[in-house]
């Protein structure tokens, strides 16, 4: 029987990097994940295989995604997936319902800020986790 090895951050060759455990946030994610405060108002998450966050809403806010390494999933309610890649960027509007995380097979990074940041009200409402049933059918 074929066993997958598990893979190390260091077996990504990122030049980003991993940053501390993301202990604050831990339960809203299955899995482990990473957090390293950039300049420039950046923040680089790093999420290990199998990796990713509950569903959740950004109110109020404009949360940007930059995928740097590895390869991984965002996908918005209703709607399909979409592969991470390096160079990737996505721009998730106020209000909708999503997720983000690794592929099962890689490890993922993207840097993330936040824009249009209404003084008034600027949130984050966090959901159920994403289900294996709908992670597991991703590649
Ligand atoms: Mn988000």
């Amino acid at each position: 029987m074929a066993t997958i090895q598990a893979q190390t951050f260091e077996s990504l060759d990122s030049p980003w990097p991993k940053g501390e455990p993301n202990t604050g946030y831990a339960q809203y994610f299955i899995g482990n994940s990473y957090l390293a405060p950039m300049d420039g108002g950046l923040v680089n998450v790093t999420f290990e295989p199998r990796c990713r966050n509950n569903w959740h809403i950004h109110h109020k806010q404009v949360q940007v995604l930059i995928c740097v390494a590895g390869r991984g999933w965002y996908q918005e309610w209703g709607k399909e997936p979409v592969e991470l890649k390096p160079g990737m960027v996505i721009e998730i509007p106020e209000g909708v319902k999503h997720w983000h995380g690794a592929a099962k097979d890689s490890w993922m990074q993207h840097l993330t800020y936040h824009k249009d940041v209404q003084q008034e009200g600027a949130s984050n409402e966090w959901l159920e986790p994403v289900t294996d049933e709908i992670y597991n059918k991703l590649k």
